[in-house]
């Protein structure tokens, strides 16, 4: 199963920890979303023991928008798009038959939710959108 991921490789930036590179290769090679446990069991050979090492990685890669926590599946992707880094909203249609997942971006949603936060006083610091149900091609199988 291929997935929008695939497409985009980011050079893994120079100033990321060993620990951090790894967790990031991990995520790009994978088919789909990936646990904290997942991590950790591909990176045993490589040294890792501890989930703290794999959480502490993740923290800084969601920090400098190389990767994304789906919240609903308590698991991370890589992110999919270099225009998405440092954004602010990034939404996701998590597919519940195939576990495919598609980040994308729609700059009108943001400036809606920028908007309304503007107006309410809310203090907006991170959007995470998260779309469930059937991907295009699992919808043309069960057809
Ligand atoms: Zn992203
Ligand atoms: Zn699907």
């Amino acid at each position: 199963m291929s997935h929008n991921h695939d497409d985009h490789h980011h050079e893994r930036p120079r100033d990321l920890t060993r620990n951090q590179g790894l967790v990031l290769e991990t995520l790009n090679g994978a088919e789909g979303p990936l646990s904290a446990y997942d991590i950790l069991d591909k990176l045993r050979d490589e040294g890792l023991r501890a989930p703290l090492q794999v959480y502490r990685a993740l923290d800084k890669l969601i920090e400098q928008g190389f990767a994304h926590r789906l919240e609903s599946l308590n698991a991370f992707v890589c992110c999919a798009g270099a225009e998405c880094h440092g954004a602010d909203t990034a939404a996701f249609a998590i597919c519940t038959g195939c576990g495919r997942v598609d980040e994308f971006a729609d700059p009108e949603v943001t400036e809606r939710l920028g908007e309304w936060a503007k107006t309410t006083g809310f203090g907006l610091e991170r959007t995470t959108i998260e779309l469930r149900g059937r991907c295009a091609e699992c919808l043309k199988r069960a057809s």
